[in-house]
């Protein structure tokens, strides 16, 4: 009855056509690709505008009713579905491009947004710019990305896409609107300015703070050519100290380290790509020389380290798309029904070694395939190391024992000093119980103040 009455309520809001609490309509809301079980979703609306929002955030607290806001729901973790039931707010219908700024390099999205929309814009009005792309699908939309402290293709030299923002507009858990960054004090999102950077109350909370209604992306500098070059390394206790060596040239726009249970079985092979861009094919051949002349010397030229000489096309074609498309994906059998998750950690580089033996360990344990991939990010001030688990969703023991397995690597990867990222509810618990008390007390008594009702996708961040 309770939901009845909201819904008619939310009507009043956003118009008839974009509420529901049809079941049909809310089998696909209870639910992602991964291996995180269906959720209790008791309607969902779509608002078009930040007022409608507001209006919307203004009912719910009214009557303490949980709002979960969902971008495309792609982070496979669960991490855009109600933990306790309540109202998703899908955000798609706010889709608008507000404002390219080619001088200062930014363009303003609304939540909506989705990475390929933003990329066929700028492909469109000014090819000259490009953003930090993800390796996502094209239909995950950029605000939902940052919520995560996601990353593209430009965190070798920039950081996580989080770091990317100027600023943002967001509706408060208890209604207020808010501009974050430069457009608090100017017309302009153009920095985040010298003020205190109240951008970090939002991204990395999964949607606990508030709902961002539009953002502000640093764009940056597209050059006109671009290569990749490979290296295979043999030694994996090498690895850290090669990444060190590749990104001390400031030459690689983004590296790649790749390894399978295939590799495994002949031993541990590891192919690094390397992303080279230049506005003259000089400059890539220049780039070219320097990482060949690396791989000859590195290892003190023990051969451990090669350079290849011709990377092969499918390899090729897969990292100088962009994004680029080194796809954890492909190791999932679709055939069978399949799908696959990975914990994304956030390790130090010192621990690549380390991370892939327990790794190993892990999928053998649970029969598992194993792929992975890492992402170097910020010049090697951390990697993503993706510990991939692939499923097939007809067979429940096959779900059963990748969830297992994720659980497992969650705590090897916390044990090893790393953090998972975009991390499902019970792994959130597990990195709150082993957090400093004081910084959980702080975590704590924000959202207390932000969410006095704790109405916010509750369950996230939580012991
Ligand atoms: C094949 C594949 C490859 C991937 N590769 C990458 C990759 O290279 N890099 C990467 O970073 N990720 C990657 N991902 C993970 C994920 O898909 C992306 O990070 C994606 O951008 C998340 O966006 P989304 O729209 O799906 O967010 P959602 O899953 O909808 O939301 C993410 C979180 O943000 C919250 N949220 C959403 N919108 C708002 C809002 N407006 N205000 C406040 N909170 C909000 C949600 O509640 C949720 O907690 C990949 C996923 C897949 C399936």
């Amino acid at each position: 009855m309770e939901y009845r009455e909201l819904v008619r309520s939310l009507v009043e809001i956003v118009g008839e056509d974009y509420v529901s609490d049809n079941p049909e309509e809310l089998y696909i809301y209870a639910r992602d690709s991964g291996t995180e079980g269906p959720r209790r979703v008791d309607c969902v609306a779509m608002p078009r505008t930040v007022q409608e929002v507001q209006g919307i955030v203004l009912l719910a607290n009214e009557r303490c009713i949980p709002v979960t806001p969902m971008g495309a729901n792609l982070t496979l973790n669960g991490l855009a579905l109600p933990n306790k039931g309540g109202l998703v707010l899908d955000m798609k219908r706010m889709d608008r491009i507000l404002e390219l700024n080619r001088m200062a390099r930014y363009v303003v999205v609304e939540a909506g947004v989705t990475q390929g929309m933003l990329g066929s814009y700028l492909e469109k009005n000014s090819p000259d710019l490009e953003h930090s792309r993800p390796e996502a699908p094209a239909m995950a939309t950029v605000v939902g990305n940052i919520m995560i402290r996601g990353h593209g293709y430009l965190s070798l030299r920039y950081g996580n896409n989080a770091h990317m923002t100027n600023g943002m507009e967001v509706v408060l858990p208890t209604g207020e609107i808010c501009n974050i960054g430069s457009l608090s004090v100017s017309p302009w999102p153009f920095c985040k300015g010298p003020l205190p950077d109240l951008t970090g109350l939002f991204c990395g909370w999964h949607g606990t703070t508030g709902i961002v209604t539009k953002l502000s992306l640093k764009l940056f500098p597209r050059r006109r050519l671009l290569d990749v070059v490979g290296f295979i390394c043999t030694d994996l206790e090498l690895i850290p100290e090669l990444l060190r060596a590749i990104t001390h040239t400031d030459m690689a726009d983004n590296v790649f380290v790749i390894g399978s249970a295939l590799a495994d079985a002949r031993g541990p092979v590891q192919f690094i790509t390397i992303s080279i861009t230049g506005d003259l094919e000089e400059e890539l051949e220049y780039k070219r020389a320097v990482f060949r002349k690396m791989a000859a010397e590195f290892g003190d030229g023990s051969g451990t380290v090669k350079f290849m000489k011709d990377v092969p096309d499918l390899l090729k074609t897969r990292f100088v798309e962009k994004p680029p498309f080194v796809s954890p994906a492909l190791a999932a059998d679709f055939d069978k029904g399949g799908g696959y998750r990975y914990c994304g950690a956030i390790l130090p580089t010192w621990q690549i070694p380390s991370g892939w033996k327990k790794g190993m360990d892990i999928a053998r344990r649970h029969h598992k395939h194993y792929f992975y991939g890492i992402q170097v990010l910020g010049y090697g001030h951390s990697v993503m190391f993706g510990f991939v688990y692939t499923f097939n969703r007809a067979d429940r023991s096959s779900v059963r024992d990748t969830s297992d397995a994720m659980k497992e690597t969650n705590t090897m990867v916390l044990e090893l000093g790393g953090i998972p990222w975009k991390a499902e509810a019970s792994a959130q618990s597990d990195i709150v119980a082993r957090m400093d008390a004081n910084t959980l007390g702080l975590i704590t008594r924000i959202r207390k103040v932000l969410d006095p009702n704790g109405i916010m996708n509750p369950g996230n961040w939580e012991v």
